[in-house]
């Protein structure tokens, strides 16, 4: 190896404050460092295999794919090395040393806001490579492309920067040799180094070989291999128990957090596949993301081919981890043909179903897991109910609320349950979407239903409207929303009706005047029974959460038709009455009140105030 010149950049500022927090910050399990550069090992080589399909001149000469791992006691080294992929000197400067995606930055935001942070999280963020100065205060890599030419040796000490060299003569790969901290020695025990392996990386598809030592400690020419080295959803189910699945998940999933729950099949018949996909316990932090970093993975044949989110599971599945493996596919398949094969449609339409399958099973046989899988992913479920027609009816039943008849915080309360309890001659699921749970619980929609022993369901999920007004019904029941058009509530009676014609109500058509336009209308409520007054919207209006929401994204909608429903019951309405000269007032505030009840936000809040200070004060004034 030779050495012409050294060149050294800086780090990025993010990089630099990562590192400083990878050196500085306290780990519970500081050997993931290991399990990282294995993964990025296994990854590179998973990449050569793949390019390899459509050249083979790539492997030069040498397919044995695998990772080596060796001691120095001397130099206190340890050096992962795998012969995958390798990386040209440009794809050092971008993949290393620089914070290309937005996923580290959350991190770095992450660790910000719960101070010291949970490293363990780190492979999560793709920042893995950096995980090697947890342990090292150096770290050297040499690597070269497949097919490449000239090496590249990046080294740096993590503190603001790197040096870059050229490598002329090195070996397809990459390896990277870390140079211990003083008091990480047990990164040298050979007994301890096997412990992690098996813990971390015995399922990793390739051998995973380390270098034996004799009697004196000197290097010999055995390379014991530690792990498996089989790919896990390969085996038979039979053979494997919990621990393996777990153990292979953060591999596959990017993810430190233990699966909340997972299905491994071996199809065969007219496409033969494999597939094991898991539920995490968490939400990625890319959950709302667009384009998200990983989903499930293709492979054919145990090759990798792609780790494309959208093209295995739908946008609403997005959350699933894990690995289908199809017997079928030509090896050599381009990414465009993928795009229109049936082989692989009908793939991703089995595998939706087996999803949806386990989803129903934890529903039903273990509510306390399906309801932290809710807690983290029901709001994308959810969306599944507009993006997936097929399995609407399927979907709506793995759905839970809040409701009027529960008062926790747990979201419990299904369609089949809600229906189970309507009353006699209800024929519609009411709901009411609002952007808070404390808001629902108080709304002023739910009085009459309140006092009518009627059941609500409470929905705070901005994508619940959306859902709502798309579906429309289930099992026969269509969705009405308690805050929008008229009621027609079960068993009213006739006097109890709204009157219908509000221009022929005196008091209604003087609170109109005094209102302008604007409000559409004011009636009569026959929702109310403790407020005195409360906004309906027409059938297809959105809520003011949702109206709110488009217009700060820069989309606003019409605004919509309100009604006024009053209740002349109230005695701050008989009060109103008595107050001509500010009957105006009064007026006003009748409609913000209810627009705040509502959620909503008024225009202008100020106003609002100094209103009701004046009636207040007018109202106080022992003179009147
Ligand atoms: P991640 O593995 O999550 O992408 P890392 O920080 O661990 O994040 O690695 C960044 C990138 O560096 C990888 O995506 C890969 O392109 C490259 N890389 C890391 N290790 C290797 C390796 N052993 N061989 C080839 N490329 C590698």
């Amino acid at each position: 190896m030779s050495e012409p010149k050294k060149q050294h950049h800086a780090f990025e500022a993010e990089v630099d404050q990562l590192l400083h927090l990878v050196a500085h910050s306290l780990y519970s399990h500081k050997e993931i460092f290991l399990r990282e550069l294995i993964s990025n090992a296994a990854d590179a080589l998973d990449r050569l295999r793949f390019e390899a399909l459509s050249d083979d001149g790539l492997y030069e000469g040498d397919s044995e794919l695998g990772i080596r791992i060796e001691v120095d006691e001397q130099d206190r080294t340890l050096t992962i090395s795998d012969n995958g992929i390798g990386m040209s000197r440009s794809e050092v400067t971008s993949n290393i040393g620089t914070i290309a995606r937005s996923g580290t930055r959350a991190f770095l935001k992450s660790l910000g806001e719960e101070k010291q942070g949970e490293v363990s999280q780190i492979g999560q963020f793709g920042v893995g490579f950096y995980s090697a100065f947890i342990v090292a205060d150096r770290v050297t890599l040499v690597t070269r492309r497949a097919g490449g030419k000239q090496g590249t040796c990046w080294e740096s000490d993590g503190r603001g920067g790197y040096d870059l060299s050229r490598v002329n003569s090195t070996s397809r790969g990459t390896s990277v040799t870390l140079h211990l901290k003083e008091d990480e020695s047990e990164f040298l025990e050979d007994y301890r180094l096997r412990e992690i392996i098996k813990r971390y990386s015995d399922h990793t598809p390739f051998p995973i070989r380390l270098r034996s030592h004799d009697d004196k400690g000197r290097p010999t020419d055995d390379w014991d291999t530690v792990n498996q080295a089989k790919a896990l959803w390969a085996r038979p189910k039979k053979e494997l128990n919990d621990e393996d699945y777990q153990e292979f998940y953060p591999h596959v999933a990017h993810d430190p957090n233990p699966p909340l729950a997972w299905i491994h099949h071996r199809v065969e018949g007219r496409n033969e596949y494999s597939l094991l996909l898991y539920l995490p316990s968490k939400a990625p932090f890319d959950l709302a993301d667009p384009n998200p970093q990983h989903g499930v993975k293709l492979y054919v044949q145990r090759v990798f081919i792609l780790d494309e989110p959208d093209k295995l599971m739908p946008r609403y599945l997005r959350f699933v981890r894990g690995i289908v493996d199809s017997n079928d596919l030509p090896l050599n398949i381009s990414r465009e043909l993928l795009q229109n094969n049936r082989t692989l449609d009908t793939i991703r339409s089995a595998c939706v179903r087996r999803v949806l399958d386990l989803l129903e099973d934890l529903s039903t046989n273990q509510e306390e897991t399906y309801g932290k899988f809710w807690a983290e992913f029901g709001h994308v479920l959810k969306e599944g109910t507009i993006e997936d027609i097929g399995n609407q009816a399927r979907i709506l039943k793995l759905l839970r609320f809040h409701s009027t008849q529960d008062d926790g915080d747990a979201l419990k309360v299904t369609l089949d349950d809600y229906i189970g309890r309507m009353q006699d001659g209800q024929e519609k699921i009411y709901y009411l979407t609002i952007d808070s749970l404390a808001a629902a619980r108080r709304s002023p929609h739910l009085e009459v239903f309140r006092q009518r022993g009627i059941e609500v369901l409470l929905m705070t999920d901005p994508v619940d409207e959306w859902v709502m007004d798309w579906v429309r019904e289930y099992e026969g029941k269509s969705f009405q929303s308690v805050a929008k058009g008229e009621l027609d509530l079960p068993g009213a009676d006739a006097e109890e009706e709204p009157e219908e014609e509000t221009d022929e109500d005196p008091l209604c058509a003087q609170i109109q005047e005094a209102l302008g336009d604007e409000v559409e209308a004011v009636r009569r409520s026959s929702r109310l029974t403790d407020s005195p007054s409360c906004l309906v919207r027409g059938e297809h209006d959105f809520s003011p959460a949702m109206w709110e929401l488009m217009r700060r994204q820069g989309q606003p909608l019409p605004k919509p038709k309100l009604v006024l429903e009053i209740n002349p019951d109230h005695a701050l309405l008989q009060r109103m009455q008595a107050d001509e000269a500010r009957f105006s007032e009064w007026a006003r505030w009748l409609l913000d009140q209810a627009v705040l009840a509502d959620g909503g936000v008024l225009e202008d809040p100020g106003g609002f105030v100094s209103r009701i200070n004046a009636l207040l004060a007018a109202s106080s004034d022992p003179r009147r």
